[in-house]
């Protein structure tokens, strides 16, 4: 089969033949049906060396996963050829205790680790993937597996990220949505669904973005900068907001996160870019927490997938076949893929969308 792989650090991936996995005992392999591309994946791809947790290279990528089941390893009960799946993308040891609550993302044996990430997983971008355990896979019942693998990343990461912080968000309360790429759209919704009282601010630097984010239910879009920070604290009559969630994660960001966000707020950093945020006595403001987390829960992706059948939340798609999978990356890196970019491997995937979805 084949599978978009990264081969070398810095270097671009590449389309390789490979050969199908076969499920051992208690195993499944999943046929492919989309594979989401995160900004991740772009941080991956220019890292200078092996990330903590990284076994060798090559690697498929793809860590953002939906198919149909084709094949269930010896044991595995509940699944059967056929079934659309979401795959849950964090691995654990399924024993300690935080995976026995569902958060693998937090396993104490494993961190880290998931499809096309690392621990010698590979991901979903080929035909096949191989999926370690029947645990993390989620039914999709009547969801298109085209058009769902962007839940299992963007939805479960910004869905995890405001229910956390979801007691704050009360009658009057405002949450700051910074970056509204894959991960910022999914989360303006997530915030709508579960929180009308909330005024929803969407800020990016790309117009587009901000008109989308508008669609998608967020309150007021701003420009990225100055006159957006101006602008939140005159709307929150000089507090700032309850609750400011940075999707991008980079120095100027950071700094406006801080600027934004209220004394016992949260200042959320979900966004990798790479910058640092300045604490001290008065910044952030007093009492305000500050969290990086880090994907979500196998029961909040089960969270996820029912806000989309009761259609509280949709996806964007933008398909790709297998073969143009670089070119979707180079997209996402120059700020042109409005929704989420998947890469469909086979071809019954990728070309209707009848839900006001973008479709290339
Ligand atoms: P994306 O490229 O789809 O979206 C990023 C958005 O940020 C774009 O709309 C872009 O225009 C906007 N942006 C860039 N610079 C900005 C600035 N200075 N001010 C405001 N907006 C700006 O990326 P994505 O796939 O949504 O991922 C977003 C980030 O989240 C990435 O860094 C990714 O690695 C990270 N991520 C984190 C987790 C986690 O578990 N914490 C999970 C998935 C992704
Ligand atoms: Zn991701
Ligand atoms: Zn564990």
């Amino acid at each position: 089969m084949w599978a978009f792989q990264l081969v070398g650090w810095q270097q671009p991936p590449e389309l390789r033949e490979v050969p199908v996995p076969e499920p051992g005992p208690g195993q499944v392999l999943v046929r492919v049906a989309g594979a989401g591309a995160c900004h991740s994946d772009l941080h991956l791809m220019g890292a200078p060396g092996p990330l903590p947790g990284f076994t060798d290279l090559p690697l498929t990528l793809g860590h953002e996963n939906a198919g149909r089941v084709a094949e269930p390893g010896a044991g595995v009960t509940g699944f059967a050829p056929g079934d659309p799946v979401l795959v849950y993308g964090s691995w654990g040891c399924g024993v300690c205790v935080e995976c026995r609550q569902g958060r693998e993302n937090y396993c104490q044996n494993l961190a880290g680790q998931g499809p096309g990430l690392g621990g010698g997983h590979h991901g979903g971008m080929a035909e096949y993937l191989l999926v370690p355990a029947a645990r993390h896979l989620v039914p999709l019942g009547d969801l298109d597996p085209c058009r769902a693998a962007p839940l299992s990343d963007a939805g479960l990461t910004g869905y995890h990220a405001v229910k956390r912080s979801l007691h704050l968000l009360g009658p009057g309360s405002t949450a700051v949505v910074i970056g509204a790429g894959g991960l910022g759209q999914m989360t303006i919704q997530v915030l709508r669904a579960l929180s009308a009282a909330t005024t929803v601010v969407a800020v990016d630097t790309d117009p587009g973005k901000l008109e989308t984010a508008t669609r998608l239910g967020a309150d007021e879009a701003l420009l990225s900068g100055d006159g957006a920070i101006a602008r939140i604290r005159d709307m929150t009559a000089g507090q700032g907001a309850e609750l400011v969630l940075d999707m991008v994660g980079v120095d100027p960001t950071l700094r406006m996160a801080a600027q934004v966000a209220r004394v016992l707020g949260h200042l959320t950093i979900v966004g990798l870019g790479g910058g640092a945020l300045p604490v001290n006595f008065s910044s952030p403001p007093h009492e305000c927490s500050v969290a990086a987390p880090y994907w979500g829960s196998v029961t909040e992706l089960m969270d996820v997938v029912t806000l989309v059948q009761q259609e509280k939340i949709k996806v964007l798609v933008e398909h790709f076949p297998l073969d143009r999978a670089a070119e979707a990356y180079q997209l996402l890196h120059d700020g042109r893929i409005q929704g989420r970019a998947v890469i469909t491997p086979h071809a019954e995937c990728g070309r209707s969308g009848d839900d006001g979805s973008v479709q290339t």
